[in-house]
């Protein structure tokens, strides 16, 4: 019989009141035995109306609004150039041999420990701001952005997005934030938040959305208030000019120790002539 000892690291900001349960199991791509602690905790009391929603993405891995119209964006360029690196390392290495196994273990490891930072920090966001839900758009539109050298397949591409989903879901939880993830996002990226026309052709490069009513936005900030509309019949709008807002965007880097603050708030990234 072997003996197998396992060292268990728990989050210090979450306070648990009982044990329920330890599992042990294998995990196939990494090859690795993973143990879990499943323990009960207290949520925390909110007493918040607020609304939020996001929208998930490759370069801005979320983009999400508030209720006054105002969006913050999580950069994804390093979960980018992370899963880029290993993979063109994994590509030498046969499938599934050892190091090409103990390489995906350190990729997940190292974005699995990005969306913790990026996750927590929206969270307690969403606590500041007095939310009480969110609603995140589906994973159709991260389809079309496939660009890797290596040909991915739609598992391996989508599963930080669904990692980043059960992430919000708990901690939101445990905010006593409500989080759902089955907002059809449909047309959210190609429609014009200001006016509402639907042109596949306004989603310019470098992320911009130019449409020809004037309004112009980061395409992440569209489509984030597009699914705010859509989510709750009501389109977020800061103060009372209208249906139009022009959001305040703050944009977040993420670090290995936490979320960079921005150098600048930038609010030229979304205005309307
Ligand atoms: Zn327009």
């Amino acid at each position: 019989m072997k003996q197998v000892s396992f060292r268990i690291s728990h989050r210090p900001e979450i306070e648990y009141e009982r044990v329920r349960e330890l599992s042990i199991a294998y995990d196939k791509v990494s090859g690795r035995i993973e143990a879990r602690l499943v323990v009960e905790v207290k949520t925390r009391e909110n007493d918040g109306t607020g609304k939020a929603a996001v929208d998930l993405g490759e370069t801005v891995l979320m983009a999400c609004t508030f209720d006054d119209g105002n969006v913050i964006l999580y950069s994804g360029r390093l979960i980018k150039c992370i899963r880029r690196y290993w993979q063109k390392v994994r590509a030498n290495l046969k499938q599934n041999s050892r190091s090409w196994k103990q390489i995906a273990h350190r990729e997940k490891k190292q974005i699995e420990h990005l969306l913790h930072v990026a996750t927590s920090h929206f969270i307690e966001e969403c606590v500041r701001h007095g939310v009480k839900e969110i609603v995140i758009g589906n994973l159709n539109g991260i389809r079309e952005n496939i660009d890797y050298g290596e040909q991915l397949n739609q598992r391996l591409h989508v599963w930080p997005y669904r990692k980043l989903i059960n992430m919000l879901k708990y901690k939101g939880e445990l905010a006593g934030i409500l989080v759902r993830d089955n907002v059809d996002e449909g047309s959210t990226s190609i429609t014009c938040h200001a006016c509402g026309k639907i042109m596949a052709s306004n989603r310019r490069h470098r992320g911009l959305y130019v449409c020809s009513c004037g309004f112009k936005a980061q395409a992440d900030v569209n489509g984030a208030l597009n699914i705010y509309e859509r989510a709750y019949k009501v389109s977020p709008v800061k103060g009372s000019s209208g249906r139009v807002a022009r959001p305040a965007v703050v944009s977040y880097r993420l670090g290995w120790h936490g979320v960079a603050e921005p150098k600048h708030r930038d609010k030229t990234l979304c205005a309307s002539a």
